[in-house]
């Protein structure tokens, strides 16, 4: 079988870029675009399900079919301390499940003229010495033009045509408990942050429509063994049941390496394969959006003989994540070095919460954060974080 793309992977990252190519002008709907999973669809995957207000506009259609409820707000704590509830007047995040939302991403895509092939597990992927590839899958190969690699954390397509993995630093647990007759009004419409147990990250509770979610993640040397009693500790202050936890699920996040290739010739990498994850608050799908947003124009190009790579989308990806991906994760390190005076802003500074909420509403980007302190904050954030991480790294010597 013959096709310009094939994009394996059909969580946000692989869904958005398909459909955004199949609907590229130039390629005028002739394009034909294949969008394998090796999941049957609808499946499910270790994920908190929120999809924050800067992540749906993005998309050219709304959500509200698979939205479970609206977040305007959080309840913030540093471990067993004081509960501080703080509000915002507009929503932040639209609470999902991922089986909801990925199968509604592939309908659109589909809508769009994808090819969608699910219970499609791809073997690897080979160069053709012509520039094209052979994607195998145990009932076929398919000869394609370019290839986007979109299978996640521990996919194949990143490997096989020899893009660095990115490096997993963060690790999570997480499952959901079920209240069939609703979820208590204490949890709805709001998020628990709760920071202190892991290190390098937090403990939440999301909302859904007859459970929550809950689950915890950090810096994966020092957090790893810590998952387990962390969720256990975080249910008991909340007064939820550790017992009725179920689909209990522990992941990866990917996180960049600093220049990361994301492009070479005419394959790319996008989302959790690329590594994109937001290391401060671990949100994965917005970059999983940007980043198959961004190749599509690229992709266009190269069918249209326009450009001889991918390598536009690697300037996008520079342009648009990678920066915001640095200050992230230097602000991650500071924080999590002494994480005490932070949530205490979290939970007093009317200034720190507006800003939070802007970064989640897309309003502001964490280059931001810095110039918050005008030219001092953004010359002094690399040492800072480079201090940080020398005093977290001698506390946990595990990282
Ligand atoms: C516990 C946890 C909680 C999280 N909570 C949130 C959250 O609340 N909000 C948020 O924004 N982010 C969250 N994230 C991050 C988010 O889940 C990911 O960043 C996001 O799913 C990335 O999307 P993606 O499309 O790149 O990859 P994925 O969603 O992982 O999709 C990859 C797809 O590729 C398929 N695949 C893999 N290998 C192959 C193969 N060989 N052949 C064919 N198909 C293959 C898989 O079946 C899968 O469908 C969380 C992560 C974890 C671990």
């Amino acid at each position: 079988m013959h096709a310009d793309v094939v994009v394996v992977g059909a969580g946000p990252a692989g869904s958005t870029a398909a459909r955004a190519i199949a609907a590229r002008p130039a390629l005028g709907g002739r394009a034909r675009v294949v969008l394998l999973d090796r999941a049957r669809f609808p499946r499910d995957k270790p994920c908190g399900g929120g999809v924050t207000i800067r992540t749906a506009q993005l998309l050219p259609f709304s959500l509200e079919p698979v939205i479970e409820d609206v977040v305007y707000g959080a309840r913030i704590r540093l471990r067993d301390g004081r509960d501080v509830t703080r509000d915002a007047s507009a929503p932040l995040t639209y609470m999902t499940q991922r089986r909801h939302l990925d199968r509604y991403l592939v309908e659109q895509a589909q809508a769009a003229g994808v090819e969608f092939r699910d219970g499609q597990p791809v073997r690897g992927v080979a160069r053709l010495p012509e520039g094209d590839f052979e994607v195998e899958t145990p009932g076929e190969r398919i000869r394609a033009r370019v290839v986007i690699g979109a299978d996640g954390a521990n996919g194949v397509v990143a490997g096989a045509l020899g893009f660095a993995p990115p490096a997993t630093a963060a690790v999570a647990l997480e499952g959901n408990i079920r209240f069939p007759a609703g979820v208590p009004r204490e949890f709805r419409g709001r998020v628990v942050l709760n920071f202190g147990y892991v290190p390098g990250g937090y403990g939440w509770v999301f909302p859904k429509g007859d459970h929550v979610n809950v689950g915890v993640g950090g810096w994966k040397g020092a957090a790893g063994r810590r998952l387990r009693p962390a969720l256990r500790r975080l249910c008991a202050v909340y007064g939820l049941d550790a017992e009725r936890l179920e689909d209990l699920r522990g992941h990866h996040l990917p996180m960049q390496r600093r220049g990361m290739a994301v492009a070479e010739g005419a394959a790319a990498v996008i989302g959790d394969a690329a590594g994109l994850v937001d290391p401060l608050s671990g949100e994965g799908i917005h970059a999983a959006v940007v980043s198959g947003s961004a190749v599509a124009a690229p992709v266009e190009a190269y069918l249209d003989a326009r450009a001889p790579s991918l390598a536009a989308y690697q300037d996008a990806v520079g342009a648009r994540l990678a920066n915001d991906l640095d200050v992230s994760r230097a602000l991650w390190e500071i924080f999590h070095a002494a994480p005490a005076p932070f949530v205490w802003s979290l939970q007093r500074s009317g200034r720190v919460w507006r800003r939070c909420c802007a970064l989640v509403r897309g309003e502001a980007e964490y280059r931001d954060v810095p110039r918050t302190f005008g030219p001092i904050g953004t010359w002094t954030l690399a040492p800072v974080a480079a201090l940080a991480r020398r005093r977290t790294a001698s506390r946990h010597r595990e990282r």
